[in-house]
């Protein structure tokens, strides 16, 4: 149903109401398929057509290096920007399921309890996960063939390779042809109202397009609408009590968390053969899927010594190609700094600076340059493999390029929060506050440690971490990976929902988002983001029944 089709002032009664129709949204309605009672997703986007400009958040907010967030609103969500090549396949993601160790309290990483949910019961819904997006579950750790294990510190694991878009076009379709679920489009929630003496949610007023408004009544609310769109959802509502559902404790949009990219340096072989060795690290097939290997710190180590928990990735590279890349004069550093305002300001249709062509056009060539290598000699990157497939790879390469997907600890000043800045529909945007702090800077680089210390005592070569004034190199603040914000936690006082996803004191309003994550771990979160929607749906269920 399209939204705009519905008159202003109406009112659309469900049992269920569902908010957002990405990966979380759709995996969560997935398990009211076929039961007995109505259900309703309102999504704020259409169903091809992207109404981004909801989603943004303020212009002035950035984190570091990321100029601006900006959602995809549309069916799926953020699914659309899914783009890992794979040979043979498009549109790929990488995927993983948060591991034990990312549950474990971690004291000196501002991680005082672990989280409210044990191994076992994630572990369940990992797996019935695993068959909704139709793949084997993501081993926790292999020392299988292929794999390398280098002592007590360090494990192999992977990531794994979802065709993802067409599994959830085919939930879409299974959603369609279910006689109790109805997806309406166009249909942005704005604010919760709530019973006049307790917190329970009574309604929620959507808005289609500017000047017409409508009111969804449900039993249960599920929020799926990605970390910050649920954290600003729920800020723009105020409960009888005169708060923002859930914040009695100032926690709503605080421990705002990512996946910083570090660069680990370079690994050089100790012998030609060490290429034929790791194949496992290319994206491969493996149990009819696809699969990467990585190294991960073992669970002990990370307890005991209150790291991080980080990937360790390798790409095999050419020594003097890397450095080629790298090399940049201050102009030219300049010129790419312009170049990148200008992609900015036309993605959030601002206007362009004339002088930020100049000093693009000036500091181009190293741009240009590195663009035609890249188009002509194309290296193993993170978004795309296939290079095991090449018989002797020894022969192409010297090295491996070391990358770090790091988890970012979770700190209370990093939050995001409304401004006064409002989108075409009126809703008031998101502004954000977030830096890497410097003592998470330097327990990064004391994760990096762990794996160079290892590998280097291994046999398997030299690494070399990259450093700049003793502190790890940030290749990029934040991959879209968005965690934390309405934080998961037993105690009213020290989390925004309940063990169940239950935003604290309401009874009958969830969250189903990466925002109920108490840490971030370093594992692409969209799996385990699923897996928590699947569970909230579940204890809904569970409740009626009984
Ligand atoms: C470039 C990029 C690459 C990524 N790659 C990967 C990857 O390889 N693997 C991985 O695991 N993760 C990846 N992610 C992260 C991943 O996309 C998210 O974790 C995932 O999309 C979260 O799913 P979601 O359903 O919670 O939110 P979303 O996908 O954002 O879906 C939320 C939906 O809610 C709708 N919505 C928002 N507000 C409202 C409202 N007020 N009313 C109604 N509807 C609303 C939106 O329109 C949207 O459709 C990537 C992210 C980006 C940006």
């Amino acid at each position: 149903m399209d939204a705009r089709t519905i008159p202003n002032g109406a009112t659309l009664e469900f049992d269920v109401c569902i908010i957002g129709s990405g990966p979380a949204g759709l995996a969560a309605a997935s398990v009211f398929i076929g039961k007995s009672l109505r259900v309703g997703i309102l999504e704020a986007g259409g169903e091809t057509e992207a109404r981004d400009e909801l989603g943004q958040t303020t212009a002035d907010a950035h984190m570091a290096d990321v100029e601006f967030i900006s959602q995809i609103q549309r069916v799926g969500g953020n699914a659309h920007a899914w783009t890992v090549r794979v040979p043979g396949e498009a549109q790929m993601a990488r995927f993983g399921r948060f591991y034990g160790s990312d549950l474990d309290a971690r004291p000196g990483l501002g991680l005082e309890e672990p989280w409210p949910i044990s191994d076992a019961e994630l572990e369940h819904y990992h797996t019935r996960c695993a068959k909704f997006w139709e793949i084997p579950l993501p081993p926790e750790e292999t020392p299988e063939a292929g794999a390398v294990k280098l002592g007590p510190d360090l494990g192999t694991t992977f990531f794994q390779f979802v065709n993802a878009r067409t599994l959830l076009d085919k939930v879409r379709r299974q959603i369609a042809e279910a006689s109790n679920i109805e997806l309406v489009t166009y249909a942005q929630a704005q604010s919760f109202a709530f019973e006049g003496t307790s917190q329970a949610v009574t309604a929620v007023k959507v808005v289609s397009e500017p000047g017409r408004a409508f009111t969804v009544k449900a039993g249960q609310y599920i929020v799926a609408a990605n970390c910050i769109s649920s954290t600003r959802l729920l800020q723009n509502s105020v409960t009888p009590q005169g708060h923002e559902p859930g914040n009695a404790s100032d926690l709503l949009g605080r421990f705002f968390m990512d996946h910083p990219l570090i660069d680990g340096g370079v690994l050089t072989p100790s012998s030609p053969a060490v290429f034929d060795r790791m194949r496992a690290f290319d994206i491969h097939r493996r149990d009819g899927g696809w699969a990467m290997a990585h190294f991960r710190i073992a669970r002990e180590t990370l307890a005991r010594e209150n790291l991080p928990d980080m990937s360790c990735i390798l790409l095999p590279q050419r020594k003097a190609r890397m450095l080629a890349d790298k090399v940049t004069s201050p102009r030219q550093e300049k010129g790419h700094r312009a170049a990148l305002d200008i992609r900015d300001a036309l993605m959030k249709r601002e206007g362009l600076k004339a002088g930020d062509f100049v000093t693009a056009a000036m500091g181009v060539d190293h741009v240009i340059k590195k663009g035609l290598r890249k188009l002509m000699d194309p290296q193993p990157n993170l978004g795309s493999g296939g290079w095991s497939l090449d018989p002797r790879p020894e022969r192409r390469f010297d090295c491996f390029q070391v990358l770090n997907i790091t988890e970012q600890p979770p700190r209370h000043d990093n939050r995001i929060y409304l401004t006064n800045e409002t989108d075409s529909n009126g809703m008031r945007r998101c502004g954000f506050a977030w830096k890497l702090h410097d003592e998470d800077l330097l327990a990064i680089g004391r994760s990096q440690k762990v794996f160079r210390e290892t590998v280097n005592a291994s046999g398997l070569g030299t690494m070399e971490t990259a450093q700049v004034n003793g502190r790890p190199v940030v290749l990029a603040s934040a991959i879209g990976h968005h965690l934390g914000t309405t934080r998961m936690n037993r105690d009213a006082r020290r989390g925004v929902v309940d063990e169940n996803c239950c935003v604290h004191g309401t009874g009958n309003l969830y969250v189903a988002a990466g925002s109920v994550f108490p840490s971030g771990g370093y594992i692409n979160p969209t799996f385990t983001i699923c897996a928590f929607g699947m569970r909230i749906a579940d204890h809904i269920l569970a409740k009626r029944a009984a």
